[in-house]
């Protein structure tokens, strides 16, 4: 598909590696849209970019359904969706210190799945509900993750990136009749916020272990989404950016 003039909804837009998407898919000549929690992260962003944006919390089914008709009513039906917000809440799955059982939290493991998962349902949902009811040739991009795999302290988080790659693949089947593509990236440790909240002595484990020797840089997985629109043979896949990183 050719991205000039392509209407792009970002979600988790106006920060980190969605911020770049918007910022990059402009640069080349599309209309991209965000959608985060934050106002003044969607302000600044426009402030800075002129990209707009609205605050929409993806786990909310009311305001993601009104969102995708009001924006659809005002601009027309998306072309790309990226559905990119997604937070982490680790902890060990169980562990016993002294005579103390700790397990990780209901609370923890339904907030990642709320936003990482049923936001990413909702905003497919509602995205591919236009494009088809529109007739658009639409593209979806799930972002997942390397730790779809299983990860130390992850269970929760694997859980839902798992579950992102798999919808990924039932999406594309169901919407190839409605020349809607759907695919996913799995990126590899990137240098963001994210990241940034790890200790430092855990990036240097996790840096020895990725074989080019560095973290991934935001620029490298717009590269992946721009190859996903962009490609019209790309459909149900999830595309690996990790550096040769395996968990
Ligand atoms: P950030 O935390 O920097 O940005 C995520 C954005 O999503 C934030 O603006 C956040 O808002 C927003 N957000 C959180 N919850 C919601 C919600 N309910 N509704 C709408 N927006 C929401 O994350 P990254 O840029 O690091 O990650 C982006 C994606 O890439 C995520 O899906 C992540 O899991 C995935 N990923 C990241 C990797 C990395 O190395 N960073 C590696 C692999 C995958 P707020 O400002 O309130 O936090």
């Amino acid at each position: 598909m050719e991205i000039t003039g392509k209407r792009i909804i970002i979600t988790g837009g106006a920060r980190g590696m969605g911020r770049q998407f918007a910022v990059d898919m402009q640069k080349i000549g599309a209309k991209p849209y965000v959608l985060d929690v934050l106002q003044e992260n969607i302000d600044e962003l426009e402030k800075e970019m002129g990209i707009s944006g609205k605050v929409v919390d993806v786990t909310d089914e009311s305001q993601v359904v009104s969102f995708f008709k009001e924006y659809t009513d005002k601009n027309g039906p998306p072309d790309v969706l990226i559905n990119n917000a997604g937070i982490t809440a680790d902890g060990l799955f169980v562990r016993k210190k002294g005579e103390e059982m700790k397990k990780l939290s209901m609370s923890a493991w339904q907030k990642v799945i709320d936003v990482n998962l049923t936001g990413v349902f909702l905003c497919g949902r509602e995205a591919a509900a236009q494009m088809v009811d529109h007739e658009v040739k639409g593209v979806i991009i799930n972002i997942s993750s390397i730790s779809r795999a299983g990860n130390f302290g992850q269970t929760n988080y694997s859980a839902s990136k798992a579950g992102v790659a798999a919808m990924t693949v039932s999406w594309a089947k169901e919407l190839a009749r409605n020349n809607i593509r759907v695919g996913a990236i799995a990126p590899g440790y990137i240098n963001t916020e994210m990241v940034a909240k790890i200790d430092s002595s855990v990036i240097d484990k996790i840096t020895a272990q990725i074989p080019v020797g560095r973290l991934g840089e935001m620029s490298e997985i717009s590269q992946a989404v721009r190859f996903i629109i962009e490609c019209d043979f790309f459909n149900g896949r999830v595309m690996e950016v990790d550096g040769g990183h395996r968990i």
